[in-house]
């Protein structure tokens, strides 16, 4: 049964399929509350094209990104393979239950999903049980965290999305992997347009939101020279430098949408996850990852507009 899931998954579209024992989850885990009788978290992982990256690196296409790598991902191609792994696990008679990220359901009444518009995120749902999908890739075998929190797997580094069906079948584990990937080198941290990472590794959700959303006027194309132009520190948000929080972040935010966003409240990321491309490269460059490519990611220095232009 477990080869038989490993094959049908990979065919369906998963890239990556591990097997967490429940033994792996502490007494209250999240996975434990939402299926007591559960057995086995079965983790999958999807590799994000890299030529929807390539888009943003060199500064050609921004939308497919956010509509193929991220929308259509967590929407469409990811659900799918959930469900059919969880109705045949049900036709074999066991229990099976999808987990999908909560992209706008979230437990913090002051925190945010960049990937998503502020304004569409239902804070402080703490009654809807939600499990850490950091924690069950790794248990699952399927990678490790890297230095800012990213899911890094030997064959597409953190160019990957993860989801999850927990089950009452009992299904062999899979090994979890020794970290080996991330080496602490803080390219991560250099590359966010905006700091929204700290030096130890701390993501503010908030400063994320605003620069995913393209607020650094540097790495924005769509930006019209007058943006931002009732803010009073505009060039600090223009040039990545302002500090936002949960009451001014939303101001900026307003103000930002100069590309037209995604279905499902997605919107367009014009940081294109500078933090996760920049990780590519340097493991790529290390050679670390398993999948290799004819042609290296990076294959000219970064571009970036002059802060002049806005002035
Ligand atoms: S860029 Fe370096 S520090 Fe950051 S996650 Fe990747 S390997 Fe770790
Ligand atoms: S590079 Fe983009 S996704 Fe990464 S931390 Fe910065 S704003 Fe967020």
């Amino acid at each position: 049964m477990r080869e038989k899931i490993i094959e049908s998954c990979k065919k369906w579209g998963a890239d990556l399929v591990g097997f967490a024992p429940i033994d792996r989850f502490c007494a209250d885990s999240a996975v434990r509350k939402l299926m007591p009788e559960a057995k086995t978290v079965i983790g999958l992982g999807f590799r994000v094209l890299r030529g929807t990256y390539r888009g943003i690196e060199e500064g050609s296409t921004y939308y497919q990104y956010t509509t193929m790598g991220v929308e259509n991902m967590e929407e469409t191609v990811m659900p799918m393979v959930q469900v059919r792994l969880s109705m045949y696990l049900e036709e074999e008679g066991y229990l099976a239950l999808p987990q999908r990220r909560h992209q706008q359901i979230m437990a913090e009444s002051d925190s945010t999903n960049p990937e998503v518009a502020y304004d569409s995120v239902y804070r402080g749902c703490t009654q809807e049980t939600q499990m850490n999908f950091s924690e069950a890739a790794v248990l699952c075998g399927l990678g490790e965290i890297g230095m800012n929190g990213a899911i890094l797997t030997d064959e597409f580094g953190p160019f990957v999305r993860c989801c999850f069906v927990i089950t009452d079948a009992e299904l062999e584990p899979t090994p979890v992997k020794e970290k080996h990937l991330c080496d602490r080198c803080g390219k991560c941290i250099k590359a966010c347009p905006g700091g929204a990472i700290s030096e130890n590794g701390e993501l503010d959700p908030w400063q994320c939101a605003v620069y995913y959303n393209g607020a650094n006027g540097t790495k924005n194309p769509f930006m019209p020279p007058d943006a931002f132009a009732d803010f009073e520190n505009r060039m600090d948000i223009i040039g990545g430098r302002a500090r936002v929080d949960k009451d001014t972040a939303p101001e900026i935010l307003q103000n930002i949408y100069f590309y037209p966003p995604a279905q499902h409240a997605y919107q367009c990321s014009i940081c294109g996850r500078a933090c996760d491309m920049s990780c590519y490269v340097h493991l790529e460059e290390k050679g670390a990852l398993t999948k290799a490519f004819k042609l290296p990611f990076r294959r000219r220095s970064e571009w970036k507009f002059s802060e002049k232009d806005f002035e």
